[in-house]
């Protein structure tokens, strides 16, 4: 699992703010309760003197296991005192423990080296935020995709039942989602507007999120601005080996973007890099792949097409139809 820089880090930051927040919490806390209980600090300076005892007897080697052993055992025995002192006062037992939200990692975000669970959950819900905030998609889940829009009958040109084939599609996206690896398979959903290309391609992003993988959605048309931007504004070009390195890139809705030779050159260098590496796309267009070689040259629609698994959805624009619905 990959996430970008720039989750990694916002992680790395919020850890680091629980933490300072629980150490002055901690030190306001040890202000208050010496005020009013003046006899901890007795208290305190024996631990300190246990404290460095058994640093001492650490140095005696097996000599001074038994001597350690007693000396952890006074430092229980004082502590507790302190816990009686501070309950008679009025105060939690635990009130001069610094509270920090993660006792297992002391809010550092790592156990003996590795990442402990709270920066794990905090690394899956920042990226879940990201996803959230490019594209309002808590609602496009595989469940909520209805076969209903689209037509039983077999369409006579094609020779299938477009609910049929979408059926399938829809199976096949939940078990990829389910399933997915960092060497998953790139797809490219293509067909008309308004067949649920999007929404698809949402729940595969929403579903790959929650497992903790490193997932980039967004329309063509805001990708390739941030990659000009990048490029022409003198950015570091974060964004662009953003890109190339999270663990699934999904592209909606290519070919509707301005095209240029830059953008032409970007997509190209996107799609084969990625294939070289072996991680997976998700395109979805509604062009057909004449449209798409026009705009694109059949350099780059070739080796989408070669390399790709085509998911050619069917139907009527669905945008249409729950329009007639509601009226
Ligand atoms: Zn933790």
């Amino acid at each position: 699992m990959s996430y970008s820089n720039s989750t990694r880090s916002k992680a790395t930051q919020i850890l680091a703010e629980r933490r300072r927040k629980a150490q002055r919490l901690q030190q306001a806390h040890h202000l208050t309760a010496t005020e009013k209980l003046p006899e901890i600090a007795a208290y305190e300076a024996q631990l300190a003197e246990t404290g460095l005892a058994v640093v001492k007897a650490l140095s005696m080697g097996k000599d001074g296991e038994s001597y350690i052993a007693q000396l952890s055992q006074m430092n229980q025995t004082v502590q507790s005192c302190i816990r009686e002192l501070l309950v008679k006062g009025g105060f939690p037992a635990d009130y001069l423990e610094t509270p920090y939200t993660c006792k297992r990692c002391e809010d550092t975000g790592f156990v003996g080296g590795f990442a402990c669970d709270c920066r794990k959950t905090l690394l899956a819900e920042l990226s879940r935020q990201a996803l959230e905030s490019v594209a309002p998609s808590a609602h496009c889940t595989f469940d909520t995709f209805s076969l209903d829009y689209y037509p039983l009958p077999v369409d006579a040109q094609l020779g299938v039942s477009p609910r049929k084939r979408m059926a399938e599609i829809l199976d096949y996206c939940r078990s990829y989602a389910e399933d997915f690896g960092p060497d998953s398979e790139s797809l490219y959903m293509h067909g008309a507007t308004g067949l649920g290309k999007t929404h698809l391609s949402l729940a595969i992003a929403n579903t790959v999120t929650a497992q903790g993988y490193s997932v980039i959605y967004d329309s063509a048309q805001n990708l390739l601005s941030a990659l000009e931007r990048e490029k022409f504004g003198g950015g570091s070009g974060e964004r662009a080996q953003e890109l190339l390195d999270c663990d699934l890139l999904i592209i909606d809705d290519l070919g509707s973007e301005f095209s240029t030779s830059f953008t032409v050159a970007a997509v190209y260098n996107l799609i084969n890099t990625r294939i070289n590496r072996q991680k997976p796309v998700i395109i979805s267009t509604n062009l057909t792949e004449t449209e798409l070689e026009a705009k694109y040259s059949q350099r780059i629609t070739s080796r989408i097409i070669g390399s790709y698994v085509s998911l050619l959805f069917l139907g009527k624009d669905i945008r249409q139809i729950k329009k007639y619905d509601e009226a």
